[in-house]
């Protein structure tokens, strides 16, 4: 069975562990630092918190900004169902947008969708292709825009205007115009996830990157603290000789990532660019190059003039399929073998948010792109053979059921 999406641990990432461990320290400490500044230096942004999980990251960031109750915030209807659990996490309306034929969020919908109750944009990078940046950064910026938010508190007051925090979930590493994935918008958070590009088991990493006069260091003290109850020390501090005493300055998270999660990332982040990225770009084209002349396939687009993705999904879409059929051209991938998903599932095809009243059929490109769409395995360990067995395995699979069943 070729499986979809196994992490790479080779014998660098186990003896760095290891060295962790005989180290004897496991939690938060000096690798997890080193990380950080290493994320930083690769994005370009100006400075850079490890947690968790993106999700933790995400969560942080719309508490530290104040969203709540009455608030809303805009995302894609078609991402993962973290990007919107976080928003009612913290009491506050998912208001979801419809995505164009690159899975991205449509930012002229983006523009009809903003209210005085609107705080944060929330764009997901789709697969690692970057969304429209500089079209979602100058729509937060004009003047209509500014004079129609409505600041809660002295950070909303700071910044004047909404705040683009941009789930990286899946981009590290995605380009615009040379700037990497972390230093296109405000603020940015990666997943460092299992099935991830770069993974660190469980892991996550806020992208500071705020306009002036917001202090980077600042933020980075105040989450720093706030991802470890809310302690003004911790455990490293701690340790120094008589240093026992703390103190709780509000009611914070527990989120950090640890040296353990850290000693993968020190190993992965030096390789990326030249070893992990280059591996999933060969796939992804080897893919592409396949499926060029065959007359039902939708080819992800994932590189445009100035824009790299950082080739996470492949994401195929079957041309003029429905729903039913495309499930069961996944069973009989599966049956050769062959592990395939779908990303994702709607949000508004979810049991919760279905019952709180979402309804697909007001997103009709997100339902378009999720009927037809099969994600192939793009993993740093695949050989060129098994990409073959994929390849020939998706075209069995599509012509045997495009024979049987009559096209749209
Ligand atoms: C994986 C993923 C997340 C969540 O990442 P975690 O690190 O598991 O919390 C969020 N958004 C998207 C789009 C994802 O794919």
């Amino acid at each position: 069975m070729i499986p979809f999406s196994p992490p790479r641990i080779d014998k660098a990432v186990i003896d760095e562990v290891v060295d962790t461990l005989n180290s004897g320290w496991i939690t938060t400490g000096p690798k997890t630092k080193r990380f950080e500044s290493m994320v930083r230096d690769y994005c370009g942004c100006k400075r850079v918190l490890c947690v968790n999980s993106a999700t933790s990251g995400l969560e942080l960031i719309l508490r530290w900004f104040g969203v709540g109750v009455g608030d809303e915030v805009i995302l894609p209807a078609y991402t993962y169902s973290a990007t919107a659990n976080v928003v009612i996490h913290c009491g506050a309306k998912p208001v979801l947008v419809d995505v164009g034929t690159d899975f991205n969020i449509n930012v002229e919908k983006v523009g009809q969708a903003i209210t005085s109750k609107t705080k944060v944009i929330m764009p997901v990078d789709f697969g690692g292709y970057p969304c429209e940046y500089s079209k979602l950064n100058s729509l937060v910026d004009s003047d209509h825009h500014r004079a129609l938010f409505v600041p809660a508190n002295d950070i909303q007051k700071k910044l004047g205007r909404i705040l683009i925090l941009s789930d990286s979930a899946h981009s590290f590493g995605a380009s615009i115009s040379g700037k990497r994935a972390g230093s296109l918008t405000d603020i940015s958070v990666f997943s460092f996830h299992a099935v991830k590009n770069l993974t660190t088991a469980e892991g996550g990493a806020i992208a500071l990157n705020l306009p002036e006069p917001f202090d980077s260091n600042n933020i980075y003290d105040f989450l720093n603290i706030f991802s470890l109850h809310g302690q003004n020390k911790d455990a490293l501090a701690k340790l120094q000789k008589g240093n026992w005493k703390y103190d709780i300055i509000t009611a914070g998270y527990k989120c950090n990532m640890t040296d353990i999660q850290a000693s993968f990332g020190l190993v992965e982040l030096p390789r990326y660019e030249s070893d992990t990225l280059a591996k999933r770009r060969y796939i992804c084209n080897k893919y592409s190059q396949a499926f060029a002349d065959q007359e039902w396939a939708e080819i992800p687009v994932q590189n445009a003039e100035n824009i790299t993705s950082s080739y996470h999904l492949y994401p195929l879409r079957i041309k003029g399929i429905t729903e039913a059929t495309r499930d069961s051209i996944i069973s009989d991938i599966f049956s050769h073998d062959v592990s395939v998903n779908v990303h994702f599932i709607p949000i508004p095809m979810l049991s919760f948010y279905k019952d709180m009243g979402y309804d697909i059929q007001h997103w009709p490109v997100t339902y378009d792109n999720f009927s037809r769409e099969i994600s192939l395995p793009v993993f740093y360990d695949i050989t060129d053979d098994q990409i073959n067995k994929v390849i020939d395995a998706v075209k069995n699979a599509v012509e045997s059921n495009l024979k049987n069943t009559p096209t749209l």
